[in-house]
């Protein structure tokens, strides 16, 4: 080493940080050149800042540029940028003896969790500069700040310290020279096919070129190839383009379809693009897709709850970033670019960062105005995105406690199947088609629709012209218990024992009718003990005998059947047998109880009445085998 040499320890915290990377066994090794490269890139927006108020530091003509070079057979790997370069005292500070307050943070979490968490909060930290060390067994840095005169090297093998000299004939800017460590699981990070793959997956949108020798490349024809400044003939292995980063009417629909097809691998075009750049409070820019098609693991609950990936200054930082939007709008896909984040941001950090609250809650404003504009201008889209994602969308209903309003804004978003004609509508439409005496929004929840079209509940609802709600998604049941009323119009299950349609008038006349039976119905009840709570009369059905409905209070069928699939302990689901005194059946009942109410024919037609009203609305029979033979007796009993 030449006699100017200066040898420097490294800062405690980065020599452990060193330590770390050095002797964990990390299987995404690769995210070094990611790291590498956002610097130089910071590096070069450095540079193009300063020179806003020093031109002399930057020429018009000079291109800015970030140069990989591999000597295979020294195995060395150098990343070169043209950018702001290093002074003297930066190195020293930057590169080992200030540890970054990145690194400290990065060694508080791998001491909180032990060492053995470590390769995976190197994913998450990415750490920067140190990153280098896991790959090389030194690294060399030949750097020259911009302005000045001499240029500097920095030599380190990660062991404790570093060398420092100055160095001569080093253009400004830095460069980044790795002795490759041996190949290890196969990747070989001296081969330039290997390192333009990883430049494609986590550079791509790195708004400066990523260059590489056009003679590795011979057989590649998509690559751009051109003559850089000092007459090298290179290829461009990032696509450069930051599609969100241009104004908005500078796109194309077809470059939006494009980039949309990059980030989903999809074939389709988007259902809907959403582009837009705040300002003031968090700034960030957003390129958001509605998808056209549903994907097959939409409610696979291993799937990634976020498809939204993070950016921090056109340079990618996570995949599947799900601080960015709420798990109920999973199904939006993009890109979110934050100005103002740090780089190295791991999970924790973003989960408890201010700026990344406000992202989420602006971004998924801005995700339900555009749906509410869908709703409002474009019908058949928005009901194909009812088709495809509504369910999810009914989560946030669920899932949110109405912070932030949401629910009142997911609220005209939900679509549901329904009686009227149109065969699905939103709560707003249905409000505006309610007959004029109608109290409620009736609801009907079942398993499918075409069940539901036949069931005994629907009947008296119809003959008075309104419109039901077929609640069929197995989510449905949840909004109702949490949703409770649209526009200040309550929604009201059908098959719940507190909905019925009648009048004073009437119910006089019911409570008369169960006077007058009451002791017909005490028996009825006594002999349907543990099916049903109470027999009663009522005012619902039209052309069915009986129907079973709900008590009030007590918990819907999707809930019970949810509770028992979790093992969960259920309360008892308190049913009424509710009978339509208009019916012929019925009333042959009233008179067989009068002539004789031990009649077993009392108890079979009670049965029977039962079973009927289980298989009106869907529901197994407790026992099929004696049903039949209850059904076949009285068969030929009615022939003979
Ligand atoms: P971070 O990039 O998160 O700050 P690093 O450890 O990667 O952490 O880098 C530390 C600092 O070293 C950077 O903040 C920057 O000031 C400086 N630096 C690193 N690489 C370069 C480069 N290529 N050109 C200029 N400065 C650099």
């Amino acid at each position: 080493m030449s006699p100017k040499t200066e040898t420097l320890r490294f800062q405690a915290e980065v020599k452990e940080l060193l330590g770390l990377m050095i002797h964990s066994l990390y299987s995404h090794r690769e995210i070094f050149l990611r790291e590498l490269i956002s610097n130089a890139s910071d590096a070069l927006d450095k540079l193009r800042f300063e020179a806003l108020t020093k031109p002399e530091l930057l020429s018009g003509e000079e291109r800015l540029a970030i140069r990989l070079e591999v000597d295979a057979p020294a195995r060395t790997l150098s990343i070169r940028d043209n950018g702001i370069g290093m002074s003297h005292d930066e190195l020293v500070h930057n590169l080992g003896t200030i540890a970054s307050s990145g690194t400290r943070k990065f060694l508080e979490a791998a001491r909180a969790k032990g060492d053995a968490a470590t390769p995976e909060l190197i994913g998450q930290f990415g750490v920067g500069f140190y990153s280098s060390f896991m790959v090389a067994a030194e690294v060399t840095v030949e750097t020259r700040k911009a302005g000045e005169p001499h240029g500097w090297r920095w030599r380190s093998k990660g062991d404790g310290e570093f060398a420092l000299e100055e160095a001569s004939g080093v253009a400004r800017g830095t460069t980044v020279t790795l002795a490759l460590k041996p190949v290890e699981d196969d990747q070989d990070f001296a081969e330039p096919a290997e390192l333009a793959a990883l430049v494609r997956r986590y550079s791509d949108f790195v708004a400066y070129p990523i260059e590489m020798a056009a003679a590795h490349f011979k057989e590649r024809g998509d690559l751009v190839k051109s003559t850089a400044p000092d007459g090298l003939e290179v290829a461009r292995l990032n696509s450069m383009q930051p599609l969100w980063s241009r104004p908005k009417d500078e796109i194309t629909p077809r470059e939006y379809a494009d980039f949309y097809r990059h980030v989903t691998h999809e074939y389709s075009d988007p259902l809907e693009t959403l582009h837009f750049k705040t300002e003031g409070g968090s700034e960030y820019t957003a390129l958001l897709f509605l998808p056209s098609e549903r994907p097959f693991d939409l409610f696979d609950p291993s799937s990634k709850k976020s498809h939204v990936s993070l950016y921090v200054r056109r340079i990618f930082v996570m995949a599947e970033c799900e601080e960015l939007v709420p798990s109920w709008l999973r199904f939006v896909r993009g890109v979110v670019d934050s100005s103002d984040l740090p780089l190295n941001v791991s999970r924790e950090i973003l989960q408890k960062n201010r700026a990344m609250a406000q992202i989420k809650k602006h971004v998924t404003k801005k995700v339900l105005g555009a749906l509410g504009n869908l709703a409002k201008e474009r019908r058949a889209d928005f009901l194909t995105f009812a088709k495809n994602f509504g369910g999810v969308l009914k989560e946030g209903v669920v899932s949110e406690s109405g912070e932030g309003g949401e629910r009142d804004a997911l609220a005209p978003l939900l679509v549901f199947q329904t009686t009227h004609e149109d065969g699905a509508t939103t709560l707003a439409d249905y409000v505006a088609r309610m007959r004029p005496d109608q109290k409620a929004i009736y609801v009907l929840c079942g398993e499918d629709r075409e069940r539901l079209a036949r069931s005994p509940h629907l009947e008296a609802a119809l003959a008075k012209g309104y419109e039901v709600l077929l609640f069929t998604e197995a989510i449905d049941e949840w909004v109702l218990e949490r949703l409770r009323e649209f526009e200040g119009k309550p929604l009201a299950a059908l098959d719940r024992g507190d909905v019925d349609f009648v009048d004073d008038a009437a119910k006089q006349e019911l409570d008369g009718l169960d006077r007058e039976h009451r002791g017909m119905l005490e028996s009825l009840e006594q002999k349907l003990t543990g099916s049903v709570a109470r027999v009663r009369f009522g005012a619902r059905l039209v052309e069915s005998p009986a129907a079973l409905v709900d008590e009030p209070n007590t918990i819907g069928r999707n809930m019970a059947r949810f509770l028992a699939e979790t093992g969960r302990p259920a309360p008892e689901r308190r049913r009424a047998l509710e009978l339509n005194p208009e019916h012929p059946v019925v009333r042959r009942l009233i008179e067989l109880h009068k002539e004789d109410p031990t009649s077993p024919k009392v108890a079979e037609f009670t049965e029977l009445l039962h079973g009927q009203a289980l298989l009106a609305e869907g529901s197994p029979l407790a026992d099929p085998g004696r049903f039949s033979k209850l059904v076949g007796k009285l068969m030929l009993s009615a022939t003979s």
